[in-house]
């Protein structure tokens, strides 16, 4: 009878001790997008990168060297929701910021929803929610794996850098409200904003920010790594010139918080905001795994202006850095060391300002895409006596205005084959392909994914076109991003923390595989888009 008892007993405890112990997650996921952070910026400065920072993430954590994005365009709004998606436009319905709506008549952006209102500001910056998203996303599928009890929140002076990673479900997305100057959000998260971000508004940051003007954070003559300050091909910050120190106490009240996003207080803000939602909504104390979806959205802003080769990135990534490792050990002594696990990646690249490389005789160029489109309508207009036959130009599609091409006496596929002919007679552009027959289309095979993976049969045009690299539609100063080239579709992917092996591989992975990998890391499912495939060596 004893040994009867006994053995219920050890029966017992064995089955408590097995219930109890649940799947072995992190108390905190803190996924990171550096907004336009091409892959080499990781080693390009990194002789004045502290140890502590994106050294500290290389040396312990994991980096998947040569991780690509495998659509095009190579936008914001796109990247950041193939990140959180496992997935690409063709399938989550973010194909681009914007993209043009033939029902609508008009451009689409993509976090718009008229029917949700401002939280937090009287602008209408707020009217915003992940409506056009098609898909979930891996936060959606960690709240769905917890049954709600965790939370998300997700951060980025850009809209659509918070709200696309927080998905559907997250408690509260925050983004930057240029009218007033503080974090905002929108009635599909909340009714008002949390008592922590409105003390944190009230505290003014960006007004001191922005009185003390930005210079350069080590002597100007030792930034090495960049082109000389002010040349004619750098763009301004709003209302002031293009040389350092520039001064932002000198920008008038109006243009303050929109000239704000292109200083690196932008990522202080940001990085000041996370360490505070940590604070103010618990994360990693609340006995379940939560997310936190930080966008640094002052890079790209920055890189758009004056370029990558600029002394102003170089000082924003060489500032990132020490705010990176200052973050580190704001986790490491908030959720505790080794009980977080951090991915950081960026949402696309960049390519170099055309002035700059035909300073150097390197090819590559502008073109201007409206008197472009208008050269195309009037030649249609002119052979076929089509009256704008072209609705819009936009990431690199041409979309027709079908009800013109429906009347025309001309068989369509004959309007479609000038078109092409057209096209392909522009000296910038390499490649005309229709979108009707894709199947046809004759394309080294890493870029036939992207034009595949990239064309969404609801929302895309009807004719894509691909540049020469280096070449896009644009202006004389600044510079931008959106194609398929390794410098804007070559990303950083670094793991760090928990569950988290140290090491690196130059295998070939892509955007979509970060979503996946995850979801195997944390032992849930993967989000319902998912067509990334797991990078097993990230994990231990
Ligand atoms: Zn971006
Ligand atoms: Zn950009």
């Amino acid at each position: 009878m004893k040994r009867l008892t006994a053995c219920i007993f050890f029966l017992l405890t064995g089955f408590i001790s097995f219930a109890q112990s649940p799947v072995p997650r992190p108390k905190l996921v803190v996924g990171i997008v550096v907004d336009q952070m091409r892959w080499d910026f990781l080693y390009r400065y990194s002789d004045r990168y502290g140890s502590d920072g994106l050294n500290r993430m290389l040396r312990e954590g994991f980096s998947c060297e040569n991780t690509f994005i495998n659509y095009i365009p190579t936008y914001t709004a796109a990247g950041h929701a193939s990140v959180y998606t496992g997935s690409t436009p063709s399938l989550n319905g973010i194909m681009g910021n914007n993209w043009y709506s033939k029902e609508l008549g008009r451009l689409v952006y993509c976090t718009e929803d008229a029917g949700v209102q401002t939280v937090g500001s009287p602008s209408a910056a707020g009217k915003m929610s992940p409506k056009n998203l098609w898909s979930n996303t891996i936060t959606d599928e960690l709240r769905l794996a917890q049954n709600f009890r965790n939370k998300t929140i997700a951060i980025a002076l850009k809209d659509r850098g918070a709200i696309l990673p927080g998905g559907h479900t997250a408690n509260a997305a925050y983004w930057f409200d240029n009218a007033t100057g503080g974090w905002i959000t929108s009635t599909h998260y909340l009714q008002e904003l949390p008592e922590w971000v409105r003390k944190f508004n009230d505290r003014r940051l960006p007004d001191s920010f922005m009185q003390r003007g930005w210079n350069t954070l080590y002597p100007i003559d030792s930034y090495k790594q960049s082109t000389r300050d002010a040349n004619a091909f750098e763009g301004k910050l709003l209302e002031e010139d293009n040389t350092f120190p520039h001064q932002t106490e000198a920008i008038s009240a109006n243009a303050r918080y929109d000239a704000f996003r292109h200083t690196p207080y932008g990522n202080t803000l940001t990085f000041e905001l996370a360490k505070a939602a940590v604070e103010g909504e618990g994360l990693g104390r609340n006995g379940t795994t939560d997310f936190l979806a930080v966008s640094f959205s002052t890079p790209d802003y920055i890189g758009h202006t004056f370029g990558p080769n600029s002394i102003e990135v170089e000082d924003t990534y060489l500032r990132f850095d020490r705010e990176m490792a200052s973050f580190l050990k704001f986790l490491d002594n908030r959720v505790g060391k080794g009980q977080y696990t951090v991915f950081l990646t960026a949402d696309h690249g960049v390519a170099h300002v055309p002035g700059f490389l035909k300073e150097h005789k390197l090819p590559g160029g502008t073109i201007d895409d409206s008197k472009f489109r208008r050269e195309l309508n009037d030649s249609l207009n002119k052979y076929f006596g089509l009256q704008n036959a072209i609705s819009n130009l936009i990431n690199h599609q041409l979309y027709f205005n079908d009800s013109v091409i429906a009347r025309s006496k001309v068989p369509e596929p004959e309007i479609r084959r000038y078109i092409i002919r057209h096209l392909m007679k522009v000296p910038s552009i390499m490649k005309v392909i229709d979108l009707a027959p894709l199947s046809d289309v004759v394309l080294p095979d890493p870029l036939k994914q992207m034009v595949v993976n990239g064309y969404n049969q609801k929302l895309s045009g009807d004719i894509l076109f691909l540049f020469k690299p280096q070449w896009f539609e644009g202006w004389n100063t600044g510079t931008t991003h959106g194609v398929w080239a390794p410098y804007d579709a070559h990303i950083p992917n670094v793991w760090f923390g928990w569950g988290v092996k140290q090491g690196k591989t130059n295998r070939v992975v892509h955007m979509a595989d970060i979503a996946p990998t995850l979801a195997a890391m944390l032992r849930i499912q993967m989000p319902n888009a998912t067509i990334g495939k797991v990078i097993e060596e990230v994990m231990k």
